[in-house]
C-alpha cells in the first residue's frame, strides 16, 4: 500500500493506494471515528451493484450500518434536482455534523457528494472511496466538488477537502476498457506537465496498468496523486498560474467536446488526449518543442490505444474557444510545452495563431467525429 500526505490549508489527509482496501474500510472508518455506528454512503446505480455489498459487509464486519444513497449513473447526477435529493436524504439519515459520508464512486459522484456534503449542515467531513481511475488521479484530489447547471459544467460548487481517500485498485478491475483509458489520458498528463522521467515510466509501463497490474496501476496512481497534490499545495484555490498547468490539453479538449456536444462519441480523457497531442503539436509549430518530443507524446497515446487527431471546422473549434472560462480580452490561454515535463502558461496567444494550427491540422487530417 501507498500512502500519500496531501497538505492543505494547514491540514493533512491521506490518499491510500492499494490492492484490496475495500475490505478494510469498516476498519478504517472506525479508526476515523471510534464512536460511530452509522454511515451514508453515497453511490451511483452501477457501483451499487459491483462494489457497495462488500463495502456494506466491511463496515458491518466493524459494526457499522451502511446507509446507501444511490442516485444515477452518469453527468446528469451531478443536477440541483439530485443535490436537493441527496442533501434531503442526508437529513433524513440523522448524521451528524461531527458525523462522517462516504462516497463510492467515480468522478461524478465524488463531485456530487462532496458537494452535499460540504453544504449540508455547513460542511460534514467525507471520506471518498474513487472507482474510476478518473477519480482516483484527478478528482478525489484538491477539493474541488460541485455540480453542473444548465449554462455549463461545474458551474455550481465549494471546495471541501475529504477527509481521506481510499483508492483500491482492485475495484478499477470492473470498469470498461475505454473508461479506464480515458482516466490513462489524465495519468500522462502529469508526465507531459512536469516529469519527463515518469512519461518514460509510463512508456513503459502503462500499457501494464491499463492492463490492471496492480503494482503498476499503484505506482501510476501515486504519482499522479503526489503531481496533482503539489500543484495544488501551492495554489490551493486557483488564484495563481501554477494550478493552470493542470489544464495542459485542456483548451483545445474542451473546445472538441463542445462541438461533439458532449456526447458519448467523445470522452473527456479522449478529448484530453488529442487536446495534449495538439497542444505539443501547436508548441512544434511556434517554435517552442523539439519536434521529436511531439512525436513522442503521439506514439505513446495512439500506442494504448488513445486518439490524437480529430480535426473538426477550426472556425467552430475558435467559437467554442471564445467562451473558454480561461480567456482574457486580448487573446487565449493555453498551457503550452518547450519538451516533455516542461508545460508553462501562455497567456494572450493570438486568435489568428491558433487558427492557422487548427487550419493547418484540418487540412492534413480530414475526418469528422
Ligand atoms: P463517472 O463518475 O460518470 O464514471 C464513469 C462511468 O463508470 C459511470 O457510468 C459509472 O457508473 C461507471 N463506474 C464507476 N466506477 C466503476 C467501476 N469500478 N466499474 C464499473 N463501472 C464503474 O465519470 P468519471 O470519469 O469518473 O468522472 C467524471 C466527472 O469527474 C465529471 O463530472 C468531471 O467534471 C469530474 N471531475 C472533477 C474533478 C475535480 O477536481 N473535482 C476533476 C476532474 C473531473
Ligand atoms: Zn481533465
Amino acid at each position: 500500500m501507498i500512502e500519500v500526505p496531501v497538505t492543505l490549508a494547514g491540514e493533512t489527509y491521506v490518499v491510500s493506494i492499494g490492492d484490496g482496501l475495500l475490505a478494510e474500510a469498516g476498519a478504517r472508518v472506525r479508526a476515523l471515528r471510534p464512536a460511530i455506528t452509522r454511515l451514508p454512503v453515497i453511490t451511483d446505480t452501477n457501483v451499487a451493484c459491483l462494489h457497495l455489498p462488500p463495502l456494506v459487509e466491511s463496515l458491518a464486519a466493524a459494526g457499522i450500518a451502511a446507509q446507501p444513497i444511490v442516485v444515477p449513473a452518469g453527468e446528469e447526477a451531478k443536477s440541483f434536482a439530485e443535490l436537493a435529493r441527496l442533501v434531503d436524504a442526508l437529513i433524513a439519515s440523522g448524521v451528524a455534523r461531527s458525523g462522517l459520508i462516504l462516497a463510492l464512486g467515480g468522478g461524478v459522484v465524488g463531485d456530487l457528494a462532496g458537494f452535499a456534503a460540504a453544504i449540508t449542515k455547513r460542511g460534514i467531513p467525507f471520506v471518498q472511496v474513487p472507482t474510476t481511475l478518473l477519480a482516483m488521479v484527478d478528482s478525489s484530489v484538491g477539493g474541488k466538488t460541485g455540480i453542473n447547471t444548465t449554462a455549463g459544467k461545474n458551474l455550481v460548487g465549494a471546495f471541501h477537502q475529504p477527509a481521506a481517500v481510499w483508492a483500491d485498485t482492485a475495484l478499477l478491475s470492473t470498469l470498461p476498457h475505454r473508461e479506464r483509458l480515458a482516466g490513462y489520458a489524465e495519468v500522462v498528463k502529469y508526465g507531459l506537465l512536469g516529469d519527463a522521467g515518469f512519461f518514460a515510466w509510463l512508456e513503459a509501463h502503462g500499457a501494464a496498468a491499463l492492463a490492471g497490474d496492480s503494482a503498476a496501476l499503484a505506482h501510476a496512481i501515486a504519482t499522479s496523486v503526489r503531481a496533482k497534490a503539489a500543484i495544488v499545495v501551492r495554489d490551493p484555490e486557483e488564484r495563481l498560474d501554477i494550478r493552470a498547468l493542470l489544464n495542459l490539453g485542456h483548451t483545445f479538449g474542451h473546445a472538441l467536446e463542445a462541438e461533439c456536444g458532449y456526447s458519448d462519441r467523445l470522452r473527456h480523457g479522449e478529448a484530453v488526449a488529442i487536446g495534449m497531442a495538439q497542444a505539443f503539436r501547436f508548441s512544434v509549430a511556434e517554435g517552442l518543442c523539439p519536434p521529436a518530443d511531439a512525436a513522442r507524446v503521439e506514439a505513446h497515446l495512439a500506442a494504448v490505444g488513445l486518439p490524437v487527431a480529430l480535426p473538426l471546422p477550426p472556425d467552430r473549434l475558435l467559437g467554442h474557444m471564445r467562451h473558454d472560462k480561461k480567456k482574457t480580452e486580448t487573446g487565449l490561454t493555453f498551457i503550452l510545452v518547450r519538451g516533455i515535463g516542461k508545460a508553462f502558461v501562455a497567456h494572450d496567444v493570438p486568435r489568428e495563431r491558433v487558427q492557422a494550427f487548427l487550419e493547418a491540422e484540418a487540412r492534413a487530417r480530414a475526418t469528422s467525429c
